[in-house]
């Protein structure tokens, strides 16, 4: 179906801001971006990285939508602690988690990204990380129109 990514954007961090009380923005050169992909799942992806972006940093979480010529870039960026290079690569991989004591204390199984991988590359797209510890973490997700 095709669908306006801002529009969705939007309404998943709304339905989060009010159950977390966090501050979360979406920036946008854009007012609106067609794209024509699995809304339902595309959201659920924007959910687990707004999880982990509230769940492993205590401060502002932004989400920002960029069109390229022939893709459409989306990450959601944090300030939390970040995670160092030789853990990326594995980050992706089900039921991995970093810091195990950390992460018994926030909660969770490990497969949330793993989730997101296969329903990004179902959509012929990309999903990476950027982060350079301890100044926070983007994962940018790169999808072809
Ligand atoms: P769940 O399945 O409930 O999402 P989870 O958060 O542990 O559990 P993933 O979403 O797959 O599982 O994330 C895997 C691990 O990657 C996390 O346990 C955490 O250590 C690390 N991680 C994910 N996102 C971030 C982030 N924004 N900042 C720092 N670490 C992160």
């Amino acid at each position: 179906e095709t669908f306006d990514v801002i529009a969705m954007a939007r309404t998943a961090v709304t339905s989060f801001s009010r159950s977390y009380e966090r501050h979360i923005t979406v920036q946008s050169r854009e007012d609106s971006l067609l794209y024509h992909g699995d809304k339902e799942k595309l959201k659920q992806v924007i959910y687990i990285l707004l999880d982990n972006a509230l769940k492993y940093s205590d401060s502002d979480v932004t989400v920002r939508v960029m069109e390229g010529d022939t893709n459409i870039e989306l990450s959601v960026d944090d300030h939390g602690p970040g995670i160092p290079k030789e853990e990326q690569p594995k980050i992706f991989d089900r039921f991995y988690r970093l810091d195990k004591a950390r992460s018994r204390t926030t909660g969770g199984t490990g497969l949330g990204l793993s989730i997101a991988w296969a329903i990004i590359h179902a959509h012929q797209g990309t999903i990476s990380i950027e982060s350079e510890p301890p100044n926070g973490t983007s994962f940018i997700i790169d999808l072809p129109k």
